[in-house]
């Protein structure tokens, strides 16, 4: 306004040549929200749901793009070198934005530097998962024959780099297991197989397999959380089921390129948590099994810490592991 005010008073020609056409409001069209996964998988369903109640508020569609690929990664590439004028955001999670860099040394994004933190969207529980006539009743059975024929079992997961590889990758580590490990572009694919009976275990998002195992076409051994879940109230946690040192757990999270201006990162940001207090969106989410953060873990600033913190403590589990590729 000052600076209009001073043109105004030196003449029209300047005035024209310091303010410029008028910026229109964003958004003026719709968003692009990177899926770095497959449609019908964890980080896609979450995308989907709080996408749509932000497009509401923000007066423009988010629309899912699914960029799948080198567990997550490729997508979030992509979606890091892309402009930052808040028209192309992404859904991260804790593998592309923890565990990543350890599994990565050419990884082309820092997930500390990289990125304009939006918002948290919600806490996941992990589960180890199998086929429904895995020759196991409970944890105990399925690690005693995880141990027993570790060349007849091959595990699901999402791609180096996903949740699901860097949780059963831990997993097999306190086991001292290393059976075949399958890679798919997402875990909504992988899951698929496992209902087929074509793989035969891995480690998921709750938000993932809840129906699956409700319905019983796939076995939930333990959820690897301090409690029970409450959408999964029959399903032990790893303590009780006696694996104690498996505790894990994810999160998904939105993220727009650094530099994306002020004023567009606080409308996503309203928008965002707006999405999380919406009655509907609530239901959708909690009904998934989801933990849906408090307001102060909502903030962008929330968010970059949780980044920094999930960064150091994955590379060394990680490397520790052997799990580094090229
Ligand atoms: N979140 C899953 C994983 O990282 C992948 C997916 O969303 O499909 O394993």
């Amino acid at each position: 306004m000052t600076r209009l005010l001073a043109c105004i008073a030196t003449g029209f020609l300047t005035c024209f040549a310091a303010v410029g056409p008028a910026r229109s409001e964003y958004p003026d069209r719709p968003i692009t929200m990177i899926v770095p996964f497959a449609a019908g998988g964890p980080t896609d369903t979450v995308a989907r749901i709080v996408g749509e109640q932000m497009g509401k508020t923000l007066g423009q569609a988010v629309v899912v793009e699914n960029v799948s690929g080198a567990g997550g990664t490729t997508g979030i590439t992509r979606g890091a070198q892309s402009k930052p004028d808040g028209y192309t955001i992404m859904m991260g999670h804790m593998g592309t934005h923890g565990a990543a860099p350890a599994l990565y040394p050419t990884l082309k994004y820092d997930p500390t530097k990289d990125f304009a933190p939006v918002g948290l969207v919600a806490g996941t529980a992990i589960l180890i998962i199998a086929k429904k006539d895995f020759p196991a009743t409970n944890l105990k059975e399925f690690v005693a024959y995880l141990k027993k024929n570790p060349d007849k079992v091959n595990e699901a997961h999402a791609g180096v780099g996903s949740v699901s590889f860097t949780t059963c990758t831990m997993l097999q580590s306190i086991l001292g297991t290393k059976t075949a490990r399958v890679a798919y572009r997402g875990t909504g694919p992988s899951l698929n197989d496992l209902v087929a009976g074509q793989v035969d275990f891995g480690c998921d998002q709750i938000v993932n397999v809840v129906s699956q195992v409700q319905a019983g076409t796939i076995k939930a051994f333990a959820v690897a959380s301090p409690q029970r879940s409450a959408v999964l109230k029959d399903v032990p946690t790893t303590k009780e089921a006696g694996l104690p040192e498996f505790q894990v757990s994810a999160w998904n999270a939105v993220f727009a390129p650094k530099d994306t201006p002020k004023d567009v990162m606080a409308k996503l940001n309203g928008a965002l948590v707006k999405a999380l207090d919406d009655g509907a969106t609530r239901t959708r989410l909690l009904e998934l099994g989801s933990i849906i953060p408090d307001r102060a873990g909502r903030s962008p600033e929330a968010l970059q810490a949780l980044v920094e913190k999930e960064v150091a403590r994955w590379t060394p589990i990680l490397k520790a592991a052997g799990a580094t590729v090229n």
